[in-house]
């Protein structure tokens, strides 16, 4: 499972970041997840509820998601939009297909909290 994966890549980050800050045991994470990232909430709440019964885990710890949509600049007007299909990248301003992508590929932790 492809969730699997990049949640054990989080928690890795987030263990180092824990022992930094000299916390224990970490009780809540809040994550940042783009459309573009592929990570299915559901999924990664279900890799969570396995990882979490290891350290620097509390075992009760919780996973928060903040999912946040797919959003393109055009290069030949600047329009900033919402794209709603992730595989088709039109300026609805001018129809330019040249599109930067500035939101949509996060994957990252935004906190974390414990003690
Ligand atoms: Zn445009």
């Amino acid at each position: 499972m492809h969730e699997m994966a990049l949640m054990e890549s989080l928690v890795d980050v987030l263990a180092k970041e824990a022992k930094k800050h000299n916390i224990q045991q970490v009780k809540k994470v809040k994550l940042i997840v783009g459309q573009l990232s592929h990570a299915l909430p559901d999924a990664l709440q279900f890799a969570f509820s396995v990882l979490r019964q290891y350290p620097p885990f509390s075992s009760e710890a919780e996973l928060e998601i903040e999912e946040r949509e797919t959003r393109g600049r055009c290069q030949s007007c600047s329009a900033e939009f919402a794209v709603e299909d992730n595989y088709l990248f039109i300026c609805p301003q001018c129809g330019g297909l040249a599109v930067d992508i500035v939101q949509g590929r996060e994957l990252q932790i935004d906190y974390f909290e414990g003690d």
